[in-house]
């Protein structure tokens, strides 16, 4: 009766969301402060102080016309102050024109796919990913293609993405700071996928867009650079959100910037404008849109994600896991001691710990553990972990 495609999807329902449900289960069982919750990527922290007086002057502001149905790529203002903000950064040649404002990194990622493809057209995906992905490929029309990156370090294999590339590819997606890994792609990295993909569009007669989904991008470590998309590739899409820079999720602000190296822009960001209003977004929430752009270049405070993430790292690889040390975003991807990390996670709910498998992700013999959560909660947490080590021999 319904639509097949997603009932179906409904029955294979979403790790996350299973582990989300255990949660609430065992909290009823054992109480708040005996179970240690890793599942989820929502930020535990509240968004900065600058945002929220930002908000309130907006709230409170007698401007006219604020409220109103706008431009569907949002107020022109906005759009120019992110332009100059991202040229800044990247050395490229932005104006308002070749930003969208849209709800949030999910948002604009719907609409750059659902503007960019023909049915049946390809798009890349560098597992582990966030794997909504796929489910957006698949609304626009497309084919998800999977390639793995390099075994442990997790940064791009980009011999792998050269024999992927088919003359039906259309666009890469790639995250860095990636979630689940929390890995920051190598400038070198990109650098050398760059050259690759110019070598087969002039092979095979193509164009191959690289789509940089970049909600991590100010949450970033020991200062680590990020290397500019923008920069790099010249068909490059950015998109970004304020849902984990801000820790604004529930807000749902973002953008998307097409940059101006690519061929006809105008027509792309045409269609972007078309799409926002035909998916259902309209536009982004004008308050938001007038927030975050008195606040592009604030952020929460890193160092509070780093105390967490420093004391679960040295604690786990102490007690004999084995993970490689997050240059940024908020989780750790950690190798599971035995090859089924669905039962991994079955035994880590014993001892009340909620964490991913990384099959999740397409990262199979993984878990993930999304540290944005109560620096309490992971203090009492090491316990736990330690005897879940020693259940498995480690420590
Ligand atoms: N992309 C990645 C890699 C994410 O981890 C998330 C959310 O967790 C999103 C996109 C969606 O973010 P938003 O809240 O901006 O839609």
């Amino acid at each position: 009766m319904f639509n097949k495609k997603i009932v179906e999807s409904l029955g294979k329902s979403s790790m996350i969301r299973a582990m989300f449900e255990e949660g609430a289960r065992l909290r009823k069982l054992y109480g708040d402060d005996k179970v240690f919750d890793f599942s989820l990527g929502n930020p535990e922290v509240e968004p900065p102080v600058e945002v929220l007086d930002s908000l309130k002057k907006y709230v409170n502001s007698e401007e006219q016309g604020l409220h109103k149905y706008m431009n569907n790529a949002g107020f022109p203002d906005v759009r120019q102050k992110v332009a100059d903000y991202l040229n800044k950064k990247s050395g490229i040649d932005m104006t308002s024109e070749h930003i969208v404002m849209v709800c949030g990194a999910a948002a604009g990622l719907n609409v750059t796919l659902k503007a960019l493809l023909n049915p049946g057209e390809e798009v890349m995906v560098l597992a582990p990913f966030f794997v909504e992905y796929g489910t957006y490929i698949d609304h626009a029309g497309g084919n998800t293609v999977i390639v793995n990156t390099m075994k442990d370090s997790f940064q791009i294999d980009v011999d792998a993405v050269e024999k992927a590339i088919t003359n039906k590819t259309k666009a890469i997606i790639i995250n860095s700071p990636n979630n689940p890994t929390g890995v920051i792609y190598s400038r070198e990295s990109l650098e050398q996928l760059n050259k690759v993909i110019e070598k087969k569009e002039a092979e095979l007669g193509i164009s191959i867009f690289v789509i940089s989904d970049e909600p991590y991008v100010s949450l970033v470590y020991d200062g680590i650079e990020v290397p500019s998309t923008l920069s790099i590739f010249k068909k490059s899409i950015s998109i970004n959100s304020f849902s984990k820079s801000l820790a604004l999720p529930g807000e749902r602000i973002g953008y998307i910037a097409a940059s101006s190296r690519i061929p006809d822009v105008e027509t792309l960001i045409s269609a972007m404008v078309t799409l926002n209003r035909t998916l259902g977004f309209v536009n982004a929430p004008s308050l938001f849109q007038k927030v975050i752009a008195d606040n592009l270049e604030v952020a929460v405070n890193t160092e509070n994600y780093k105390k967490k993430r420093d004391i679960l790292y040295n604690h786990l690889t102490k007690i004999g896991f084995k993970c490689i040390k997050p240059d940024g975003a908020f989780y750790l991807f950690v190798k599971a001691p035995i090859e089924d990390d669905i039962a991994f996670c079955g035994t880590a709910a014993k001892y009340n710990l909620l964490l991913v498998p990384g099959s999740g992700f397409r990262g199979p013999g993984y878990v993930r553990i999304a540290y944005c959560a109560d620096i309490g909660m992971i203090e009492r947490s090491l316990e736990a972990f330690t005897k879940l080590a020693k259940e498995y021999g480690l420590s």
